[in-house]
């Protein structure tokens, strides 16, 4: 008997042959397509496989017609693929037979039709934007499409639906939504994708309690209808700045506690010169943190100069206080700070810089320390700052878009102190993953202008919205949550890669389409391109 694993969408079945009765099974590959038919039947007993979804039964095969032959593929095709990553995307058509992968692309799926299915419900309408729209630099760099038509002239794609949106309230369409491709040619890094998909929102008449409730409710629909699960709503809000201060990062993984402490006061009041000088002294108390080693410390200290800070100073305490700060501490400091026995505590002391070192510090240690929980723990942060500083040029840059509402209370600073000035701007944050982005709009023209100023945007090159907002524009915002890094999230895997079909490298190339490539002279010559050595 020649008993084969037959796969298709749903499951593998394991199929019987009697090689007396069916030859061509001597000759079948694996791979191979065919089709087949019999009669299922119980598989004895003591042959049940429970691990396979089909283990109780088999297919006897009366007949069997090979479709097609396959090849030997490159690298083996199971389940715990051992194939390095570019391998598995230079053969993505195989890499996704694989069961695992066929889960979650299904996944995938199943999570957009419960985000539409959700919208639907609510009265949103899904109504699709150009692509090809005009180059409107809305943070990342354009990919720019030549026109054959048009000599020297250029179309960019769409790095979000973000001015169409807003138009579509200014047309009176109040819900919408899209699952929208965008594209931005941005230096790559590790999970980013010149493409990825949103789930765009807009609503008119809207504040941002709104907009999070809505989300709110959407999520919880996702997890119902592909987990099963319920999700407590509404989720917890923190301020962008508390996120800074207790998390170091506007995206805290709230898993696990490890909050940073400030102990400016309580440690400068010792005669210690490092903390005495530096505006900001910050702690992280690591419960049974005894299980870091010396060696694991001063890494921390290395890299923490690499960063431009001063270093790690840090204390243990099992008899006595040990470490770098041991001579000052004593028992009302080590119990203000809920600092135990057998904990370790790491001292960063310096300018603001060491809040986002001593956050990822946090959730390194959490890793090596096992101490993330299980689940998801969903958080908005709201209230950022509408500006921030470009590191590379110093300039103002708008650190959500630029087409974002300040607080009300804040306008009177857009002349006299824009960094301060906060935004009605929200991320929705899972795990430690931004999920999702989104404000409350500017309405009016003169306040959209006064932004773009600020920042040395041309407004000459937004001027369908600026002219469109003196139409009888309604209040509006809306939101985009990420549809590839909610998959991954929900799928427990790293990458975004693992839930797209057909993804790029993280240097931005298609390893199966060999692109980007070289294109004909005549197609040059046709847009009217020349390239100088
Ligand atoms: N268009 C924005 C983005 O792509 C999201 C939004 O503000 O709705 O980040």
């Amino acid at each position: 008997m020649i008993f084969i694993d037959l796969r298709d969408r749903s499951a593998a079945l394991q199929i019987v042959c009697d090689p007396q009765k069916i030859p061509l099974a001597r000759q079948l590959g694996l791979q191979d397509c065919i089709r087949t038919q019999g009669t299922v039947q119980e598989r004895p007993d003591g042959q049940k496989n429970a691990k396979m979804i089909t283990g109780s039964i088999e297919l006897v095969v009366e007949e069997l017609t090979i479709l097609a032959k396959s090849k030997v593929p490159p690298f083996v095709l199971e389940d715990d693929v051992k194939a390095n990553e570019d391998l598995r995307l230079r053969y993505r058509y195989l890499d996704l037979r694989r069961a695992p992968m066929q889960r979650l692309i299904m996944l995938r799926h199943k999570v957009i039709s419960a985000i539409r299915g959700y919208l639907n419900g609510n009265d949103f309408i899904e109504i699709e934007t150009p692509m090809l729209t005009r180059s409107m630099p809305e943070g990342a760099r354009d990919y720019l499409v030549p026109s054959r038509l048009y000599p020297q002239k250029f179309y960019a794609l769409a790095q979000s639906p973000q001015m169409y949106k807003q138009l579509l309230m200014v047309a009176g369409f109040e819900r919408y939504y899209q699952i929208a491709r965008c594209m931005r040619d941005e230096d790559p890094r590790h999970d980013r994708q010149p493409e990825h998909t949103q789930i765009d929102i807009e609503m008119s008449f809207v504040t941002e309690d709104d907009v999070m409730t809505m989300v709110e409710g959407m999520f919880a629909h996702i997890f119902e209808s592909v987990l099963q699960e319920k999700l407590a709503t509404p989720f917890p809000r923190m301020l962008y700045q508390d996120a800074l201060d207790k998390y170091g990062s506007d995206k805290p993984d709230l898993r696990f506690g490890m909050e940073i402490q400030d102990c400016k006061e309580l440690l400068s009041a010792k005669d210690f010169a490092p903390f005495k000088e530096a505006d900001y002294v910050r702690c992280l108390v690591v419960k049974d943190g005894n299980a870091l080693s010396r060696k694991r410390i001063e890494t921390m200290g290395e890299k923490a100069k690499e960063s431009g800070l001063k270093g790690v100073f840090w204390a243990k305490q099992e008899e006595k206080f040990t470490g770098s700060i041991a001579k000052i501490l004593d028992g009302p400091i080590a119990e203000r700070l809920s600092f135990e026995k057998g904990d370790a505590l790491l001292v960063c002391a310096g300018d603001k810089k060491i809040l986002p070192f001593l956050g990822q510090l946090r959730v390194e240690i959490a890793r090596e320390l096992n101490m993330i929980q299980k689940g998801y723990k969903f958080l908005w942060v709201y209230d950022f700052p509408v500006f921030e500083t470009d590191e590379k040029s110093g300039r103002l840059i708008a650190s959500h878009h630029i087409f974002t509402h300040p607080k009300d209370e804040d306008i009177p600073l857009l002349d006299s102190d824009p960094l301060r000035v906060r935004g009605e701007l929200y991320d929705l944050v899972c795990n430690g993953n931004e999920l999702a982005s989104g404000s409350i709009r500017n309405h009016n023209r003169a306040l959209q202008e006064k932004l773009f100023s600020i920042v040395g945007m041309d407004s000459k090159k937004y001027a369908m919205l600026l002219d469109a907002l003196e139409y009888g524009a309604p209040p509006h915002g809306g939101i985009a949550p990420g549809i590839d890094r909610i998959v991954m999230i929900l799928a427990g895997m790293k990458s975004i890669r693992d839930v797209i079909a057909f993804p790029k490298t993280t240097t931005a190339q298609g390893l199966m389409e060999n692109i980007p490539d070289e294109v004909t002279p005549e197609q040059l010559k046709d847009l009217n391109l020349k390239f100088e050595e």
